[in-house]
């Protein structure tokens, strides 16, 4: 059989037996106020017919009213139990009673059977491991599956291989108050995620089963609760709870509220995914901003972290979260630092709220005078080297479960936010490195590797604008060398550092300023009027001459000379470099302390 036609849910009559394939019917009863909705499904096969779940002692006679629509009850030879729980084998003691025929028997596993024998019933049992996972019963094989912990350590599902029917006792299972015998479209996982969120134990045990049930050509699936999925939706079943995560009884001790608990997790998953998925931190932080809305009355959420040198940076939503470093807040100072026994010691949970004392603020309403801090421990070493810092509207309550998920939270957090710190650090490294290839350290001046750079656009504007001049006044120290071996090398850096200021003082921040290496300096001005250069030239020149220099350089007095070059149009930096040095030889040939020029 390819597909299986299903009449409308609009057709439902609740006392009658309902087809949904081939000579298998649904002949469960529909009870009021049960989310769950529990299902026997019969498999019409004369006098081996098959009652697939039996069901329990508050639905057995409707069912067996709509089971003897169809065939006597005495048919039924095979009463196949997925799992033991009440509401599906509560009615054997009255099946027991029924049965009169010999060969009748209850199918299930052993560790089920070793359970359901305390009914004390007299027919026997056929345990589907010892019939080789499968029962042939005239023109009809039934393949039996094992699903281990799906919810129990011996449930499995049936296969009828015949109209390709997986019975797949709770797995597909969903509860919702709106039921319908047949799920109707995409929507009918939003029934079946709490359920198996909190009665499957994990993933991986799901997964399992998922993936050993898909093997087989499914037309249609009938769980033991919820609803009937037809063909078309089943992948879509399968897929998404292929990457469910189950288990979440671990969240909880108190709370029975099973859509809280998987909201509450789905944020989790929701917020895990985004700190995978995006690599800026101010994007993890406006989503996590976001997402805390649904669990907290969040005013603002910022973050403070330690970098290595001890800087504390703030991450807050005015900065857009690029960081900047700060103060931390007093009632936080001291928590930074600390390991987690020392946490342990002080705070009584894994967060800390503050509510603040409105009597001490005038009555005044502060916006954030409530807030929720949680420490991010470095993955090192468990130390607290941030705090997030929920600000909140109003004061709440934390139970169990949201403390399980501010927990939970804590892990991609500290991870976001110590990525974020070492991409920082990076960053102002490598612009540490940048500023040093331009900038000479010793004297802050542009380097000679940079000078090419930065005269280039200078060049480009003179080569279009020749009124534009540019001049290049190079300076070199007098008798330096006598300088370094007078007060040492130490000294002379100390006379380089102070020629260079001198030189930046006496310019213009448009002006371009080089040490072309050793004792000799460049500068670039760019000005209409041809003077202008000598008049700057040689206001360094006296200026430096009059420095008053520290011990040990007290009494010395220090010289420089210099040479001047208006550059062509299209000249060569090299060229005019050259011809501005030549002035400086000039200078320094025809007595020193003073400016040569060509202009
Ligand atoms: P002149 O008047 O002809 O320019 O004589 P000079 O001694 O200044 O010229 P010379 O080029 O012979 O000597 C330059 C000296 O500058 C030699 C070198 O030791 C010193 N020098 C170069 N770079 C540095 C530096 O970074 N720090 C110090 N302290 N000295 C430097
Ligand atoms: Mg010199
Ligand atoms: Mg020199």
């Amino acid at each position: 059989m390819d597909s299986i036609n299903i009449t409308e849910n609009d057709a439902f009559d609740p006392d009658k037996p309902i087809k949904i394939a081939d000579r298998i019917w649904w002949v469960g009863h529909y009870l009021n106020d049960d989310p769950f909705q529990c299902h026997i499904y019969l498999i019409e096969n004369k006098k081996n017919s098959v009652l697939i779940d039996p069901g329990s002692k508050l639905t057995f006679k409707y069912a067996l009213r709509k089971i003897e629509q169809i065939i006597p009850f005495n048919y039924i030879r095979y009463f196949v139990c997925h799992h033991q729980d009440p509401d599906i084998t509560g009615s054997l003691p009255l099946i027991n009673q029924l049965v009169t025929r010999d060969d009748a028997v209850i199918v299930s596993h052993w560790r089920a059977i070793a359970l359901l024998k305390h009914y004390g019933i007299d027919i026997p049992f056929l345990c589907v491991e010892k019939n080789n996972w499968h029962l042939n019963i005239k023109d009809r094989l039934l393949k039996f599956i094992f699903t281990p912990y799906l919810h129990f350590p011996g449930a499995y599902c049936t296969f009828d291989v015949e109209s390709g029917i997986l019975f797949s006792s709770d797995l597909f299972g969903g509860f919702t108050d709106n039921w319908t015998l047949i799920a109707q479209d995409e929507s009918y996982f939003e029934s079946i995620r709490p359920f198996h969120e909190h009665y499957m134990p994990s993933r991986e045990i799901l997964y399992n089963a998922l993936v050993k049930l898909e093997r087989y050509p499914i037309n249609l699936v009938a769980p033991q609760h919820g609803s009937i999925i037809p063909k078309h939706l089943i992948k879509f079943m399968f897929n998404r709870l292929k990457d469910l995560d189950c288990g979440l009884y671990l969240m909880t001790q108190t709370n029975t509220d099973i859509i809280r608990l998987s909201n509450l997790n789905r944020l989790l998953q929701n917020f895990i995914k985004t700190v995978i998925i995006h690599r800026e931190f101010g994007e993890v932080a406006n989503a996590l901003s976001m997402h805390a809305n649904e669990i907290l009355p969040v005013q603002n959420l910022l973050f403070y972290a330690m970098r290595k040198d001890g800087k504390i940076i703030q991450f807050d939503e005015e900065s857009m979260y690029r960081g900047i470093i700060s103060d931390i807040p007093e009632e936080c100072e001291d928590i930074i630092g600390m390991n987690q026994n020392q946490w342990n010691a002080h705070y009584s949970n894994d967060y800390l709220k503050i509510i603040s004392d409105s009597s001490n603020e005038n009555h005044e309403y502060t916006e954030q005078s409530h807030k929720v801090i949680i420490p991010l421990y470095t993955s090192e070493n468990s130390i607290i080297h941030a705090l997030a810092i929920f600000n909140l509207t109003m004061n709440v309550e934390i139970d169990r479960e949201l403390n399980s998920i501010l927990l939970q939270l804590s892990v991609p957090l500290s991870i976001a936010i110590e990525r974020e710190i070492i991409l920082r650090s990076l960053e102002m490294e490598r612009q540490r490195f940048y500023e040093q290839a331009i900038r000479d350290p010793l004297t802050g001046l542009y380097t000679r590797v940079y000078m090419k750079e930065a005269v280039r656009r200078l060049f480009s504007i003179h080569d279009r604008e020749p009124n534009a001049q540019i001049f290049i006044v190079i300076f070199d120290i007098d008798h330096f060398k006598s300088v370094n071996d007078t007060y040492g090398h130490n000294a002379g850096d100390t006379a380089l550092k102070t020629v260079a200021e001198t030189i930046l003082k006496e310019t213009r921040e448009a002006d371009i300023q080089v040490r072309l290496g050793g004792e000799e300096f460049a500068v670039f001005i760019v000005s209409s009027d041809s003077k202008l250069p000598h008049i700057i030239a040689e206001r360094i020149r006296e200026k430096v001459e009059k420095l008053k220099l520290d011990p040990p350089m007290k009494d010395l007095t220090l010289t420089i000379s210099g040479g001047i070059a208006a550059r062509e149009q299209q000249e060569e930096l090299q060229n005019a470099i050259q011809r501005a040095d030549k002035e400086l030889y000039k200078a320094k040939n025809t007595g020193r302390n003073r400016i040569c020029s060509t202009c």
